[in-house]
């Protein structure tokens, strides 16, 4: 990785470097050539314009008896050399016939083939000056026509451009000579700027690396507020989504697990039971007494219903867990409903010699549940309040609305439950004292399937703290009922 990248570097420099000299380099070339041009152009016209009215009145004017008028202008040219900038090197200076554009004088012999007729020459031919030039062009020129006496003449400035071109020359040998200092520069500068980008990478491809292990403890360190940063931020967030799903994810398979050992732990004992208590009675038929006979099959009998009785909430569980169990949703006054769960259980309280006390306020509204399923919620919670409380104690029902929910608490002052088993009471077949429970006909699945149901209709089923000994349960529920469609109205 390091290296590809480091190439990409290399290459995106080289080739910035490389378009950015080739601009500048044919911009400023360009500008010197027209810079160039200009100020011949300039200094040419500035020579025969209103600034020099001597100049052009010396090159017009004839003397008396002149013999050869093109040697005349030919010395009036050299006095004003400097003006026009000849330096009989690269600018020139030539007297031309006006009418032929033959050579006559000049500050320079007549090249060889006669001076060439250029569109500046043809245009002072006509008798228009000519100051005009192509940058293109080997050379820049300018043609005007004198009338010096009587005859036309043309003085024609020949400048053949070696200045610029030497200068070009010299900046074209400066760029490219910063372009390699450019290229070795940017170069370098890219192995330390692969660096800081490659770093964080690596390190990022080592903690993907630790994590594809299975290792989420590692933590990358976010060094960088850019992308790359943000990158780590993300692999960071992913990371711990991943171990919580995990964490989860064995949670439930060991729930599972231990859901299969206690189903079948819990379905043993009863069928042992019944077998040994069959064993002795099909041993013993016709030698034990009645009496005895009778309690074994009334064991077995017990036996066999605990066990429907657990497979009954197990398939209650079941239900629930794979979405088949729809509520029949009814309209019925809460009060009615908690006041039947009093009536119901009122009788086993007495045999307990518990007092049970209702607290129903004067008005509770209609509420839309499963009437069944709530009742079955409350009985399940009164008859733990009288099973888990030793005879003699007092159990408390009350119930009131707050907001837009109704709710049922039910107080007891019975064995509690010790803080390190509150949080899990609603778990599958947990039970703070297995033989008691036992013992009571209770499957450790009550309150499991009553939270169930609870949170089915997007109520709750909790345990509220309290100082007193005892235990306070509270259920709450929508009066609105659950906003869930799938829901089976049934009004
Ligand atoms: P069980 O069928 O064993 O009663 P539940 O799911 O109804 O099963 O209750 C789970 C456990 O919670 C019980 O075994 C018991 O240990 C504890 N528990 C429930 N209600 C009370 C209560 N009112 N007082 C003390 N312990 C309770």
């Amino acid at each position: 990785m390091r290296r590809s990248l480091h190439l990409k570097l290399v290459l995106i420099m080289v080739l910035l470097i490389t378009s950015l000299m080739v601009v500048v380099g044919a911009f400023l070339m360009n500008s010197v050539t027209g810079y160039y041009i200009n100020d011949f152009y300039s200094q040419t016209a500035a020579a025969f314009g209103q600034d020099n009215v001597d100049f052009v009145r010396d090159l017009q004017t004839a003397g008396e008896d002149e013999t050869d008028s093109a040697a005349m202008m030919g010395e009036v040219l050299s006095t004003y050399e400097g003006v026009l900038g000849v330096d009989r090197r690269h600018r020139n200076f030539y007297v031309l016939d006006g009418a032929t554009g033959r050579y006559l004088t000049g500050s320079a012999p007549e090249p060889e083939g006669g001076v060439a007729v250029t569109p500046n020459i043809a245009a002072a031919l006509q008798g228009t000056p000519g100051f005009s030039s192509s940058v293109t062009a080997g050379y820049m020129d300018a043609a005007i026509p004198i009338t010096r006496g009587s005859h036309p003449y043309i003085v024609y400035i020949l400048d053949n451009r070696e200045t610029a071109q030497a200068l070009n020359a010299e900046m074209f040998s400066l760029i490219i000579e910063a372009m390699v200092l450019g290229l070795i520069i940017s170069i370098l500068l890219s192995f330390l700027l692969s660096k800081t980008m490659v770093n964080p990478l690596q390190r990022l491809t080592d903690g993907i690396e630790e994590v594809a292990r299975g290792d989420f403890s590692h933590k990358l360190e976010v060094t960088s507020g850019d992308e790359i940063g943000q990158l780590t931020e993300s692999f960071n967030a992913m990371a711990r989504r991943l171990e919580t799903t995990i964490a989860d994810l064995e949670k439930a398979q060991q729930m599972r697990k231990d859901f299969v050992a206690n189903v079948s732990h819990e379905l043993r004992t009863p069928l042992t039971n019944i077998k040994s208590y069959a064993e002795t009675l099909s041993d013993g038929i016709g030698e034990l007494p009645p009496p005895m006979q009778k309690r074994f099959l009334g064991v077995i009998l017990n036996e066999s219903d605990r066990m429907a009785h657990i497979l009954q909430d197990l398939l209650t569980l079941s239900r629930f867990d794979s979405g088949r169990s729809e509520l029949r949703l009814t309209r019925f006054p809460f009060a009615q409903a908690v006041d039947d769960t009093y009536q119901a259980v009122l009788m086993d309280a007495q045999n307990h010699a518990h007092t049970v006390e209702l607290r129903l306020p004067g008005s509770l509204p209609q509420v839309r549940a499963d009437r069944e399923r709530i009742m079955q919620v409350m009985m399940n919670i009164v008859s733990n309040a009288i099973k888990y409380t030793p005879d003699g104690g007092r159990i408390v029902l009350s119930a009131g609305i707050d907001g837009d929910k109704v709710w049922m608490e039910v107080d007891d002052n019975g064995i509690g439950i010790p803080e390190g088993d509150r949080d899990r009471i609603f778990e599958r077949f947990y039970r703070v004292d297995k033989a008691r429970s036992r013992q009571s006909g209770g499957t450790g699945l009550g309150l499991s399937i009553a939270q169930e149901i609870m949170n089915q209709h997007e109520g709750a089923l909790y345990l509220v703290d309290k100082a007193e000994p005892g235990l306070t349960i509270r259920m709450e529920l929508p009066v609105a009922g659950p906003r869930e469609e799938a829901a089976d109205e049934r009004e």
